[in-house]
Order: structure tokens, then sequence, then C-alpha cells
């Protein structure tokens, strides 16, 4: 299989385009990490993958991206090995998720293997909440490359690998309603290409590459003009948009398999948009 044994970090994983993800690393082969702050759907969703899978493919962990240390906590080399069991021991004894996600990469590693995959997926879109949208989409996307860098960076003994950063459509072109969700996606789309551009400069043996998608139907799209703010007169023109067409969470996975299994690209921002447009190149990147 494509990615077989090799161990993936995806956060915001357990619904929408971040699930699509989980699966299809898993049907190729991989061992996923599902970071998410939704634990009672992480359960849910570790439960139905440990019957399709089996429960060693997996591991579920309750953690913010926008928080430093459920992420990174104590510094480990990407070698070392942790029981898993007593990882768990430890978060039920210090009562849940806070204490649990402290080391997510660190447990990643001590119970599915050194992390070769990190898909950077978890996003909200609130033009209300503009500053949490700021922070989640693109503050935690640069926090959780530099903590997975730390991990995989050949320079500093990691074994090098691929990190892709979920963009949007909305890093490519503004999206009517939406001036700040398209400012932190144009940020994605920046910070990918450079970082692109200085793994290849520095020698990190990591690929960076990101994904663009239309409009793509998950809980996002569903609530779309409650969160509009102070743009939510705009709904309506925003609609034509979602009316030109809205891609199916699995089509967005196969981009990510594309992006994960060219060894050629890096620096791409991967367009995905429905039928005929579908995995076109945004010409002004070429
Ligand atoms: P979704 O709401 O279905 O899923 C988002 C997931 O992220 C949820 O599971 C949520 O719990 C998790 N999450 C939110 N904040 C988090 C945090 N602080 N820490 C950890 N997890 C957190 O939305 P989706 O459409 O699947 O969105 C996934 C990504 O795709 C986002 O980055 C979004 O901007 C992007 N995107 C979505 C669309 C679309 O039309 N749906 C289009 C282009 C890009």
């Amino acid at each position: 299989m494509a990615l077989q044994d090799q161990v993936a970090v995806v956060t915001g994983a357990v619904q929408g385009i971040g699930r699509a993800m989980a699966e299809i690393l898993l049907r190729n082969g991989a061992k996923v990490a599902l970071l998410d702050v939704n634990e009672a759907a992480g359960k849910s969703l570790k439960e139905v993958l440990d019957k399709q899978h089996g429960p060693e493919r997996t591991l579920f962990l309750s953690c913010d991206v926008e928080s430093e240390e459920q992420i990174r906590a104590n510094q480990m080399p990407p070698s070392c090995s942790i029981d898993p069991s007593s990882l768990q021991r430890f978060s039920d004894a210090t009562g849940g998720s806070q204490q649990a996600c402290s080391a997510a990469f660190q447990r990643t590693a001590g119970a599915l293997g050194a992390v070769d995959i990190v898909c950077n997926n978890a996003g909200v879109l609130n033009e209300a909440e503009w500053e949490k949208t700021i922070s989640v989409n693109l503050v935690a996307v640069v926090r959780v490359t530099y903590i997975a860098l730390e991990h995989m960076n050949k320079m500093s003994g990691g074994r090098g690998g691929v990190i892709i950063n979920t963009a949007s459509m909305a890093g490519l072109f503004p999206l009517l309603s939406c001036p700040v969700y398209t400012a932190t996606k144009y940020g994605v789309v920046g910070f990918t290409r450079a970082m692109a551009a200085n793994s290849t400069a520095l020698g990190f043996g990591i690929r960076f590459n990101a994904l663009c998608p239309g409009f793509v139907q998950t809980d996002i799209l569903d609530n779309i003009y409650e969160r509009l703010g102070q743009f939510s007169q705009l709904s309506a023109e925003t609609q034509v948009f979602v009316d030109k067409g809205v891609l199916k969470t699995s089509e967005v996975a196969e981009g990510l398999l594309e992006l994960l299994t060219n060894d050629t690209k890096n620096g791409e921002a991967l367009q995905v948009m429905c039928s005929s447009q579908k995995y076109m190149k945004f010409p002004v990147f070429t």
C-alpha cells in the first residue's frame, strides 16, 4: 500500500474533511493519530475505525491546537519509546483531556511510531469571532508545524516526511463576506510555500504542500451564514459560489493522497474543485 505503516497526525480529525483524511490514510496503510477538541466524536470515531482497521492503527487525542502545552509538553527525542498504557493511566489519574493531550506528538510516537505525515486541518469560520478564526486557522498551523519540525527535521535527527496544510480556495481568491477567513487561508498558503522553500534550502527532508478545496459539504458549510458577523447581509452573494458546486469530503482526501504520494510535490497549493476543474493548479503559483 502507498503509505504502509507510515505514521500520520491529523488535526480536526473527527469529522468533515479531517475524518475523510484519516480514512484515506488508513485505507492506504498508514497509522493515524486523530487530534481534535471534540472528545465525544473522537471516541465514537475511534470505535468505528477500530472495527474497520484494528485498534492498533489509530490513537485519538483530545487536543486543542490553540494550546502549545497540549501539543508539546515535555520534549523527548523522536526515538523515545513510551508505553501507551502508562500514558492512559496518567491521563485517567490527572482527570482528563487537558493532561492527556499534553504531549500529543510524544504520545503518537510512543503508541504508533515516529511521525512521518502531519495534516494541519483543524479550522473554523467565524467572522464575528475573528481573533479565534486567526488563532485556529493560522497561528495553530504555525505552532503545530514548528513542533512537528522538532520531531521530523532530518537536520536534527528526524527522518523527514510531509506536512499538508488545509487552506481553501479562499487562500487563492477572496471569499465574499469572509475577509478574516480569507486572510487566514492566504496566510496558510504563504506559510506553506515559504516553508517548502526553507526546507529545500536547509535540508529538512520535509515536503510542505497546501490543499485548496472549493466548498465542501461539512458542518462549516451547514452553518456558514450564522457566522458571517457584520457581513451576513452578503449571504445571498456567497450562496452563488455554493451553487456552483459542493465537493464531497472524499474528493478532498484524494487531493491529500496525491500530495502525499507524489514526491515531486513541494510548495504546491493544490486546487480541489468540482468536476472538470478538479486538481487544477492555480496559474499564479506555477
Ligand atoms: P468541520 O467543522 O466539519 O471540521 C473541523 C474540525 O476541526 C472539527 O472536528 C472540530 O472539532 C475541529 N477543531 C476546531 N477547532 C479546533 C481546535 N482548536 N483544536 C482541534 N480541533 C479543532 O469543518 P471542515 O469543513 O471539515 O474543515 C476542515 C478544514 O477544511 C478547515 O481548515 C476548513 O477551513 C477547511 N476548508 C473547508 C471547506 C468547506 O467548504 N467545508 C472548504 C475549504 C477548506
